[in-house]
């Protein structure tokens, strides 16, 4: 099977002029008509915005310009990002006609770069899930077996780069919708320091959680779109000013030997698919060859993270989702006063995973339960916080399996909403404590379904990360995998 270039070497390409950005787009958008009919990872195309893009990056190589990093290299985007004059669905009925009046700053750093932002793709609604199966409008398949989600919630962007219709893609990991879709796709999938990439634009289910994240092929090809992503944003007032100036590819290359490597006593593979606790000891051993330290740290907490991240991003996203009303944003359905209308619109617009969690959060923000829930919950994150922050006194990265297995099938678990909340048990702490992580693949299953590792960091690691995402990729040769597809 011949190989899907990656970002970087079709933007080497495109570059040296070998290749035009435009023609490369053609070919994109005629692989993405002939083949997403059977995997459905887009949901809209954008492609006024970008060939005027691809035509600019086309005319600046004639007249023998530099180009900006990536440029000319499409890139999909998860539909809760705004493009402006485009529409955001959230994969929700209730955004229906909602055309975005501004651009997200991630889409205004890509459109920087001249990288032409082909389509928006499908994600469970509002982000809440991990299957894609929440989306109110269509479903999503894993291309390394058609019958199996991809993961979720950007089970479209994980899917689209999967298949090779991207090189690269956009999500937004609010508790493992990045890694989580990423380890079921055999893909890269960062998830950034909370506030290294803008969140302005990005529309809002747990804000002290949510953060954009890059899909990619390889260690590379992350490192290149985190560097044009990344960065002080004065939109984002919890935007943080990073210690780097935005060149993530520089010093990816280099060994790891005297890394200080952790194991998490309360993830460490147990209980978990056997086919993925034995390719988390074979990543053990990858990491002992390449001349890492292993220990084992207990990080008690983790064991409540599930329950403490489903009353957080619950609180937040019931108050993130009061603005869809029926005034502000696409459907409205009337009623006899304006209490029915607000009514009839959310009944009819949210779908019923939504209006589960809008109701989780409301009681628990509701006086009288707040302590008892929110409040013992904000608590315990600060524990957990506090024993991550001791944990890096001693190690320097902590490795775990991303998820607990490999891909299900479609409809297996949509009906347990607790099973699918327990797929993230590994990814949620992350985004507690507000630390990177990397999930990559490191081995596969008898199906031949991709597994996923996840490195996790110090706040602002990134660098660290992907330098042993990279030495660990090239000890395994995991990288750039494709489905054989049918
Ligand atoms: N699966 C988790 C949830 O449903 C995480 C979602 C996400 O990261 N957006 O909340």
């Amino acid at each position: 099977m011949s190989q899907t270039p990656t970002a970087l070497q079709l933007f080497e390409q495109i570059k040296t002029g070998k290749l035009s950005a435009e023609s490369l787009l053609n070919e994109t958008y005629a692989d993405i008509e002939a083949r997403d009919t059977q995997i459905g990872a887009f949901l809209a195309l954008t492609k006024d915005l970008a060939y005027e893009t691809a035509r600019e990056v086309d005319k600046r190589v004639r007249e023998g310009k530099e180009l900006p990093l990536l440029a000319g290299v499409p890139v999909a985007l998860k539909d809760n990002i705004n493009v402006q004059g485009y529409p955001t669905s959230c994969a929700s009925k209730i955004l229906e006609g909602y055309i975005s009046p501004y651009d997200a700053t991630v889409v205004a750093r890509l459109k920087a770069n001249l990288i032409p932002i082909v389509g928006k793709t499908n994600l469970d609604e509002f982000a809440m899930g991990s299957s894609t199966e929440n989306s109110a409008l269509q479903k999503t398949h894993n291309p390394w077996d058609l019958e199996r989600v991809p993961g979720g919630s950007s089970g479209g962007s994980a899917a689209a780069v999967s298949a090779g219709l991207v090189p690269m893609s956009l999500g937004s990991d609010t508790g493992g919708s990045v890694r989580q879709p990423a380890a079921l796709c055999g893909l890269y999938g960062l998830k950034p320091t909370y506030g290294l990439v803008s969140r302005y634009g990005l529309v809002a289910f747990g804000s002290s959680l949510d953060q954009i994240s890059p899909f990619a092929r390889n260690t590379a090809d992350a490192a290149a779109l985190l560097s044009v992503i990344a960065g002080f944003d004065n939109k984002d007032s919890t935007s943080v000013a990073p210690k780097m100036d935005g060149d993530y590819l520089a010093g990816i290359t280099g060994d790891i030997k005297n890394l200080k490597v952790g194991i998490i006593t309360e993830l460490n593979g147990e209980g978990m698919q056997p086919a993925v606790t034995e390719s988390f000891k074979k990543a053990i051993e990858v990491f002992k060859n390449l001349g890492a330290s292993i220990q084992t740290v207990a990080i008690p907490s983790i064991n409540y993270a599930v329950p403490m991240y489903y009353v957080i991003a619950t609180a937040e996203a019931s108050s993130n989702l009061a603005r869809f009303d029926g005034v502000r944003y696409g459907l409205r359905v009337e009623g006899e006063d304006i209490g029915r209308m607000y009514r009839n619109t959310r009944a009819e617009g949210f779908g019923a995973e939504v209006k589960r969690r809008i109701m989780l959060g409301t009681f628990a923000l509701s006086a009288g339960y707040y302590d008892a829930y929110y409040g013992k919950a904000q608590k315990a994150r600060q524990l957990l916080r506090n024993e991550l922050k001791e944990t890096w006194q001693k190690v320097d990265v902590l490795i775990c399996p991303t998820s607990p297995n490999t891909a299900f099938k479609i409809g297996e678990k949509s009906n347990d909403p607790v099973a699918m909340y327990l797929q993230d048990i590994a990814t949620i702490p992350v985004n507690l404590a507000g630390i990177p992580a990397i999930s990559v693949p490191c081995g596969f299953d008898e199906n031949n379904l991709p597994i996923g590792l996840q490195i996790m960091g110090p706040h602002l690691s990134e660098q660290r990360l992907l330098q042993v995402s990279r030495a660990f990729e090239e000890a395994t040769g995991l990288a750039n995998l494709s489905p054989k597809l049918k």
